[in-house]
């Protein structure tokens, strides 16, 4: 863990994660006025620890943090926003569509449990798993509080000031509906959130929060970015990405195949057959097996928008291939 910096007035927090992903990227951009946070955390006793660790390190006083800039909800970024505002008074921003699904997962979460069933039976989950699945969510909204007693939205297209430079927020959906990333073109840097990322693949899931096709804007996404001039991307977990387009390209790889071979395990599946075939046995965790299943939901929608599969839906959807 430990703070690097990784530009000019900008540093790189990490932050420990209890779960097999580790840690997560924070970003501590300095100004004469001040510093903005790019991202918060999952708040636990250890992670509260590195923060109060980076911000003596960095010679910051929490009064100095002018706001935080959160580049999606997830609760790993999401988690220690309204811990580090009640001790600097900080606005927190975040783009609409990331504020709604806080407010839906994290705020008020009773209000998704029922629908959420609903969505992992209709997949061919067993109820066992469904309400293990559900424990899982309600221990991760544990780990976003206290919640900030204000939040503030903002758009794709603005330009902020941090860091001694202008940044440009871009969207990019798929990971999450509102993702925000931030582009300095004056020296090519790119706070990129999970969008890309380093030896794991982002997950693209469709959850009960969902809107339709998240891979499909995803991939759209992924080609629309592929041709940004970025000299170096700074990521929400693992290390920097110096090859940016070499790295979208594997990325585009790795999901043309995973649709291929989903589109051939899926005929007279669940989504939850599919995952069992797709993901190895065994090794996943209660925390994973939600994601894999999402996952292969995400793919699984995609190749129906695409026409190659179709499904019955009699309360549990079963895939067929289209002839
Ligand atoms: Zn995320």
């Amino acid at each position: 863990m430990g703070v690097i910096q990784v530009a000019e007035h900008i540093y790189q927090v990490r932050l420990p994660l209890p779960f097999r992903l580790d840690h997560v990227n924070c970003y501590a951009l300095r100004d004469d006025d001040g510093w903005t946070l790019v991202d918060a955390g999952l708040h636990w006793p250890d992670a509260e620890a590195a923060w109060r660790a980076a911000w003596a390190e960095l010679d910051l006083q929490p009064r100095q943090i002018r706001r935080m800039i959160l580049t999606h909800a997830h609760p790993d970024h999401f988690g220690m926003a309204g811990w580090v505002q009640a001790q600097s008074s900080a606005p927190v921003y975040l783009a609409a569509e990331e504020e709604t699904f806080a407010r839906r997962m994290w705020m008020a979460p009773a209000m998704e449990v029922a629908a959420s069933a609903q969505h992992w039976r209709s997949a061919g989950a067993p109820e066992d798993v469904i309400q293990r699945m559900e424990a899982q969510t309600d221990h991760l909204q544990r780990m976003t509080l206290p919640h900030p007693t204000a939040l503030a939205t903002i758009e794709a297209g603005i330009t902020v000031q941090m860091g001694g430079r202008k940044w440009q927020a871009i969207h990019a959906p798929g990971h999450s509906e509102g993702q925000l990333l931030f582009y300095a073109a004056s020296d090519r840097l790119l706070l990129c959130g999970d969008h890309v990322l380093m030896k794991i693949t982002p997950h693209i899931g469709l959850w009960p929060t969902s809107a339709p096709d998240p891979l499909g804007r995803y991939l759209a996404s992924l080609d629309a970015l592929a041709g940004l001039e970025v000299q170096l991307a700074l990521p929400g977990h693992r290390h920097a990405i110096h090859d940016w387009p070499g790295r979208i390209a594997e990325l585009q790889q790795h999901h043309a195949e995973r649709l291929t071979t989903m589109a051939e395990s899926a005929d007279g599946a669940t989504a939850f057959q599919v995952m069992e075939r797709a993901f190895p046995a065994g090794l996943l965790s209660e925390h994973e097996l939600r994601f894999a299943l999402a996952e292969t939901l995400a793919h699984l929608e995609h190749l129906v928008i695409r026409r190659q599969l179709n499904y019955d839906d009699g309360g549990v959807r079963v895939y067929h291939r289209r002839e």
